[in-house]
């Protein structure tokens, strides 16, 4: 059996089911508690971390540093040599004074002094392991936390790494490890393989069942090292498998002729006031031939924030659009759809296309009425939010999905809308570059275009870090610019005051409206607003009405200004680094100097300075990217989180992009040798992914 398939209940485990109906059916309720359903839930229940006393610490090192900057833990034989009191009832403690080869200790006990000084007799060795400080008022090396021991005699028991889990409010550390040994010693034998025969012979990995073992009860450092490397390999080999068989999937469709003819793109680019950038230039050529090709598109447009993606966009609508057939170009949020449709109908309608924009808030007739069109083809191009993919909206013949910021929309939803057409192109559109780490997991199956150069013209933007103390400084700035005519956003964590004492949109739009710019019109937009309203007052702005403008991060994307050149987001420290950097992207999009200043809180931690600090250094939203993701992980990037199939179990893409990349190599050859995955050699795969499939809702 493959280890996912041991759905059986906890409560089959032989050993449990001593229990009483009552005992067992709290065990099992506890264990639920922390997802803990079946046989396979327990036994990939991972340790977090691993208690390491094989290694001998001796007292003289006690105030040392691990690698990741913690006190070490001292691990050492030491012999008891005398015991003292201290204090009076109940607050009586036991001091037993220790030595080793290197120093003498006292451990302190508040609890059970009887029982400690029979067991820590005097003249006994033990193997002791514990934290411990320097007591400068007695000058003694004192145990600070935790206090474990076994007889020096014991060593066997003691010398171990001993596993940590994560727990929840009712479970302890005992109940996981007694029943994770149950588990093991009634199935650990028939858990099969799941990495093929070869590949495990090449790495000379452990067998499952082994490493599974070792993970929940390693006898040495380099037995668990073994065991992780396994899990890692496996989880990343399934991965690149299911990516690759997707993408073999992809290119055996077949699919009727959509060649370019230049003519409507031509007109377009006739059309503007400026040229293509070399990035735009290529990125449409990469993406004509695509649309040409044999079998349908899936490619990723990555490009910093201005770099011009929608006209990219736009161009390869006209390649469907000429050829008779629709395009649909969906965006995260009604204000960026909107913007999207204004100019689409600029652009695109003089040459004849037909535009459409549909949202969830449409009226029901004209929705109505629209969806008709869309159905019988009186549409060209239909822009919108994820009213797109709607149950009730039916297209005669969509050839082409533009998804614009594909960051924020689950891989669900980007598959809704793909299945609206019959196996249509497809171009993910993404400001937040996607460090190569993730690029090739999360969207392996991709062909990506970037877009490495901006638009002639324009100046980097000036960054500034500034306490909140400062503040006032910042606003005279921004009021000076806006004396010379120019716009301004004000970014806040909060839309309305909260439990937490931050600034917040609501309270500040008015501050700044009645305090500190007064002589100008200040509007305020954010997600709670209705999109009429939003709608408004993003118009006003455009217009130049509105100079000032209040924003939560429903400004971060797509928002295109040029006359807007200042960005003030404060308490900074809140937001994430691409967060910022997309926020930063708002201005900058004209010919004129443009300036951010991150305004942080006066208490803020190292850790925030560290990551604020590298929105000075680098412009590049790639490295900025790459930054967040050794920071804070993939999750924290911009929705990342909700692609789901992140959720790997022992693996890291960051920390083990190796193991990664040797796993992709191995998957991809595997498949390139045998696709069907019939040779005897890769049985297995086909046995995994047909029973028990990793990853089973995911749709990549
Ligand atoms: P993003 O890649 O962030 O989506 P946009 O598509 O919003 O960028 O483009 C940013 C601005 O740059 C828009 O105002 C657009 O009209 C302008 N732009 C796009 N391409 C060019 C170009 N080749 N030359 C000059 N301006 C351009
Ligand atoms: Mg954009």
């Amino acid at each position: 059996m493959f280890v996912r398939e041991l759905k059986r209940s906890l409560d089959r485990l032989n050993g449990a089911r001593g229990k009483t109906p009552e005992k067992l059916e709290r065990t099992t309720t506890k264990f639920s508690s922390i997802g803990i359903g079946s046989i396979a839930d327990l036994l990939l229940y991972y340790p977090r971390e691993w208690v390491d006393r094989t290694r001998v610490v001796p007292l003289k090192d006690f105030n040392k540093k691990d690698e990741k900057g913690r006190k070490i833990t001292v691990c050492t034989v030491a012999k008891v040599i005398a015991h003292d009191w201290v204090g009076f009832g109940a607050k009586r403690g036991l001091k037993v004074y220790i030595e080793d080869k290197t120093a003498r200790a006292v451990l302190t006990f508040w609890k059970y002094q009887e029982t400690y000084t029979k067991i820590l007799s005097i003249g006994e060795s033990f193997w002791i392991s514990c934290k411990f400080s320097y007591n400068a008022r007695y000058g003694d090396i004192q145990s600070s936390s935790k206090i474990v021991y076994k007889r020096a005699t014991d060593e066997g028991a003691f010398k171990k790494l001993f596993p940590i889990y994560h727990l929840g409010k009712q479970i302890t550390q005992k109940e996981i490890e007694s029943f994770i040994k149950l588990a093991l010693r009634q199935y650990g034998s028939s858990i099969e393989d799941e990495i093929p025969q070869f590949l495990r012979a090449r790495y000379d990995f452990l067998p499952k069942s082994k490493a599974l073992t070792a993970i929940h009860s390693p006898s040495t450092a380099n037995e668990l090292e073994k065991a992780k490397n396994a899990l890692i390999y496996e989880e990343f080999f399934y991965l690149e498998t299911i990516i690759g068989r997707k993408s073999m999937t992809r290119k055996a469709k077949q699919r009727r002729e959509c060649k370019a003819k230049f003519g409507l793109q031509e007109r377009l680019l006739e059309r503007l006031a400026f040229s293509l950038t070399v990035g735009q230039a290529r990125a449409i050529e990469e993406i004509n031939r695509d649309m040409d090709g044999p079998f349908p598109m899936a490619r990723l447009l990555q490009g910093d924030v201005g770099s011009g993606k929608t006209l990219v966009a736009f161009l390869a609508c006209l390649h469907a659009i000429e050829n008779d057939r629709q395009a649909a170009l969906m965006a995260p949020t009604e204000l960026l759809a909107r913007q999207h449709a204004e100019n689409a109908a600029k652009l695109l309608e003089p040459l004849g296309v037909r535009v459409a924009f549909l949202t969830g808030n449409m009226k029901a007739a004209g929705r109505a009425q629209l969806v008709k069109n869309l159905t019988s083809g009186e549409i060209d191009l239909v822009i919108g939010t994820h009213a797109l993919f709607s149950k009730d909206v039916v297209y005669r013949d969509l050839r082409l999905v533009i998804i614009d910021e594909q960051h924020r929309f689950g891989v669900l939803q980007r598959q809704a809308i793909m299945d609206k057409g019959d196996s249509p192109d497809l171009l993910m559109m993404s400001a937040t570059p996607i460090p190569r780490t993730l690029a090739i997991t999360v969207f392996g199956d991709l062909d990506v275009s970037i877009i490495r150069d901006m638009p002639p013209g324009r100046k980097p933007i000036e960054t500034h870090l500034a306490r909140e103390s400062n503040e006032a400084k910042v606003y005279d700035f921004v009021k000076r610019r806006l004396a010379e005519g120019a716009q301004a956003y004000f970014v806040y964590p909060l839309i309305e005051e909260g439990e937490q004492e931050l600034k917040n949109a609501t309270s500040m739009a008015e501050r700044l409206a009645r305090e500190t710019f007064p002589e100008y019109r200040t509007a305020l937009v954010h997600s709670r607003l209705d999109e009429e309203e939003k709608r408004q007052t993003m118009e006003a702005f455009r217009k130049g009405d509105a100079r000032v403008l209040v924003a939560t991060s429903v400004v971060e994307v797509g928002v295109d200004v040029p006359n807007a050149t200042c960005m003030v987001i404060e308490h900074a420290e809140r937001f994430g680094l691409s967060a910022l950097h997309q926020l930063r992207g708002r201005v900058g999009r004209g010919s004129a100097q443009s300036y951010c200043f991150l305004v942080y809180s006066d208490e803020y931690t190292e850790d925030a300075k560290t990551r604020l600090m590298a929105m000075l250094e680098s412009a590049d939203g790639f490295i900025i990217a790459e930054e967040d993701l050794k920071l804070r992980g993939p999750g924290q990037i911009a929705g990342f989180e909700q692609s789901g199939y992140l959720k790997l179990g022992m693996a890291d893409i960051v920390r083990d992009s190796a193991l990664l990349e040797q796993a992709r190599v191995d998957a991809f050859a595997m498949l390139e040798k045998d696709p069907g995955l019939l040779l005897p050699e890769n049985l297995v795969v086909s046995a995994v992914l047909e029973r028990c499939p990793p990853w089973e809702n995911v749709v990549f």
